[in-house]
């Protein structure tokens, strides 16, 4: 049994406790969660405020080996012709390496569960031993229709490897401007007899043009690169590709928004109730050199996640680091809400929250302590760090 106080605890389903102390069994479960009193005895006190594990809602750990290649600003076409290019500069075993080092590096930081882009099994054998909670989301994308069927064979092949390793696992689409129809709709259903899907929404101005207008770079970028069959414009905003007739029941995740204006939400929220709106604010900095509309966002209340998308668009998978940008950037949403995106709207996201994302008694939600916080104003600093206890 442990006991551990700080300056302030954030169960996240309640308010914050001043001085709390948080009991913890020695499988790692909460017993309580209780007011300090002069009479406890081997309290571990911390300077900081505890929270529970990180919930990272969007990453793609198997491109960990791609820190540091990709500049900065592409630009969302820019940015998807490198990646092709550079998938292998490293060989196996290097990619391997850097996906457990960030394994490691991401539940040091208090990191404890992942919803991870995979194209390939390449993380697989490290996913079995880590102490991370992943749910795998194998994508798919491709805009030539003759090799749907190889594609979708992969893919499932891919799931079914994880399913018998016993991963949580299930198939997903890459986004709107990726896929050709007949691929797009039969991943659609794959991902919807699982009940959760991920999907990058409008992470660039570019994808709203394309569809909205045939206009801008998406439509340079199909005809430089003779791309077979690209999805046709529409007229419409991007989002209604997905969500026309969406499985009302499906969990879906939709990534990045950047740029998704205030009728495409409202649009997206008559279609679904299920969605989390899941933002990864220092990949978007690091492509587009633009944020989603946070502001919009926390105002209509909506439920938001937090994700650190890979490196090849980050320079960490830092939770905190995420965090940061936020406030940063919006110094008027208030930490607890911070937390709750980062912590239990994740677990909800990805259907993990009987066990992650709150403070309750009987979950095992890991703890995370965040130091150098300005208690005062109840905001992170430049200097905070986080860590797992
Ligand atoms: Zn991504």
């Amino acid at each position: 049994m442990r006991k551990i106080s700080a300056d302030y605890i954030f169960p996240i389903h309640a308010k914050p406790v001043k001085n709390g102390v948080l009991t913890i069994d020695d499988d790692g479960k909460i017993v309580e969660l209780s007011a300090f009193s002069e009479n406890d005895k081997d309290i571990e006190f911390y300077a900081g405020i505890i929270c529970p594990g990180f919930v990272n809602a969007h990453c793609h750990l198997e491109l960990s080996h791609l820190k540091n290649t990709i500049p900065v600003h592409t630009g969302i076409t820019g940015f998807i012709t490198e990646i092709p290019k550079l998938r292998n500069i490293a060989d196996k075993s290097q990619q391997i390496d850097a996906a457990k080092f960030y394994d490691n590096f991401m539940y040091r930081q208090g990191i404890v569960a992942v919803g991870d882009i995979s194209n390939s099994d390449l993380t697989f054998d490290l996913k079995k031993q880590s102490k991370i909670f992943y749910h795998t989301f194998v994508e798919a994308f491709s805009c030539d229709a003759g090799e749907t069927d190889k594609i979708l064979q992969q893919n499932q092949k891919t799931v079914d490897l994880g399913k018998r390793l016993g991963f949580s696992i299930s198939p997903t689409l890459h986004a709107p401007y990726s896929m050709c129809d007949k691929l797009f709709s039969e991943m659609k259903l794959r991902a919807e007899k699982y009940g959760i899907l991920s999907y990058h929404n409008q992470e660039s101005q570019d994808e709203n043009e394309y569809f909205e207008n045939n206009s801008g770079n998406f439509l340079k970028f199909y005809s430089e690169f003779a791309i077979p069959d690209k999805p046709l414009p529409t007229g419409k905003s991007p989002v209604h590709r997905l969500l026309d007739d969406i499985d009302k029941n499906t969990k879906i995740l939709l990534v990045h928004n950047t740029f998704t204006a205030e009728n495409d939400y409202d649009f997206a929220i008559s279609a679904s109730k299920n969605i989390t709106w899941t933002l990864c604010p220092k990949s978007n900095l690091y492509i587009e050199n633009h944020l989603p509309p946070i502001e919009m966002f926390s105002r209509k209340k909506a439920k938001i996640a937090i994700g650190t998308d890979s490196l090849s668009s980050n320079t960490n998978l830092s939770m905190i680091d995420e965090l940061l940008t936020v406030s940063d950037n919006f110094r008027n949403i208030e930490l607890n809400e911070l937390l709750t995106w980062a912590t239990l709207n994740g677990a909800k996201a990805l259907g993990i929250e009987n066990k992650f994302g709150t403070f309750e008694a009987g979950k095992m939600p890991g703890t995370v302590l965040i130091d150098n916080v300005d208690t005062e104003k109840m905001m992170l600093t430049k200097k905070s760090t986080s860590q797992i206890l």
